[in-house]
């Protein structure tokens, strides 16, 4: 590793530029502690672009702590509908619920107490310390480690969770210690949109201190072993309607992936019996009129979803399938569903089946 030598010079040039060019996002305009929380939890794994609704929509529906801690687990997961990762949601209401309960409503102001809320990990603390408070705490995701590792030429292999510690120490070296907001996001900025993975290193405020540019380095770090192969798993989804136009959807159980979402019938196809075979060795009832609706593939962090979905009517016959419910088209609108329901669903809102 390599070293800063004018750390002064490196924090007044970072700074400048950040207070120059910063894109004006809207939890920028706050130093609300509970807002500023609530946005790095969502840009957690999300393009900031994908966020900006998002965040817009649940501050307005959940303008303060106290109405996210009582709201009812529907209304959070709708807010969160299509974002991902649902379970971010659940830990930021239970990190609230914590709050309101145990600090009379005030988000602690020191990393100890701040760690100990259910979701909050040393990235979130302190985003939010240094951020909503001014403390001089380490921000480290991966745009300040592809960062720092370029300027420092840190040579760790990011993948391992303990390099994030080498990380956080050289951060602590340099922080400004009378604007660790503006340093936190200046270094969260230049990776988001300067120093990429490939970099723009002829715009780069920093250039004159990065090892990595002075040696020709720079595309070769962050070190980043590969991930293991990701499973790809076929799925079918059957949206099913019957004669009054309602659809049968069911919730997913509350642990897990998609945890407390609603979701078509949607079986695994991990092995040769037909479709009809298998829709009827696991929900017990015979589908007619199949009828293609969508082919995508939908990826989770860990595994891919090749899905082809049908639509489908029940026969009059068949009793409803055990854990399923129908539900006119008002009521799906307002069911939290994960992203590949959304997919099949608005499909069929829009009519565009063969
Ligand atoms: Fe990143 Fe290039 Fe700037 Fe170095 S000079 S910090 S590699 S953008």
């Amino acid at each position: 590793m390599q070293i800063i030598k004018k750390k002064d010079e490196f924090r007044a040039s970072l700074l400048s530029w950040y207070h120059r060019e910063k894109r004006d996002l809207p939890w920028r305009n706050t130093s609300n502690p509970y807002y500023i929380w609530v946005s790095e939890v969502m840009l957690q794994q999300t393009r900031v672009d994908t966020v900006i609704p998002y965040y817009e929509r649940f501050i307005e529906n959940f303008p303060t702590m106290e109405t996210l801690a009582t709201a009812n687990e529907n209304d959070l997961l709708k807010m969160w509908e299509g974002l991902g990762y649902y379970s971010r949601a659940r830990n930021l209401q239970a990190g609230v619920r914590e709050v309101v309960e145990n600090y009379g409503g005030e988000v602690p102001a020191t990393r100890k107490e701040i760690s100990t809320l259910k979701g909050v990990g040393p990235y979130t603390a302190g985003a939010v310390l240094s951020i909503a408070y001014g403390v001089p705490e380490h921000a480290v995701d991966g745009n300040v480690m592809r960062v720092m590792s370029r300027l420092l030429l840190i040579e760790d292999d990011i993948a391992i969770p303990r390099t994030k510690k080498i990380f956080e120490v050289v951060v602590m070296d340099l922080i400004d210690k009378e604007d660790p907001s503006s340093f936190n996001q200046g270094l969260m900025e230049l990776g988001a949109t300067i120093c990429t993975p490939k970099p723009k290193c002829l715009l780069c405020p920093v250039r004159d201190f990065c090892n990595a540019f002075h040696e020709g380095r720079q595309e070769e770090l962050p070190v980043k072993t590969k991930k293991t192969k990701m499973k790809v798993i076929p799925v079918a989804s059957f949206a099913v309607h019957n004669a009054h136009g309602e659809w049968l959807l069911r919730q997913r159980p509350s642990k897990g992936l998609l945890a407390g979402l609603w979701e078509f019938p949607m079986i695994e196809l991990v092995d040769d019996k037909t479709l009809p075979e298998k829709v009827h060795e696991q929900f017990g009832v015979e589908l007619q009129g199949l009828t293609d609706i969508l082919t995508f593939k939908h990826i989770f962090s860990h595994i891919t979803w090749e899905m082809t979905s049908y639509l489908a009517r029940m026969t009059g016959t068949d009793s409803i399938p055990q854990g399923f419910q129908f539900f006119t088209p008002e009521e799906v609108e307002s069911l939290p569903k994960p992203v590949p329901v959304l997919k099949i669903w608005e499909e069929i809102k829009r009519g565009r089946i063969d």
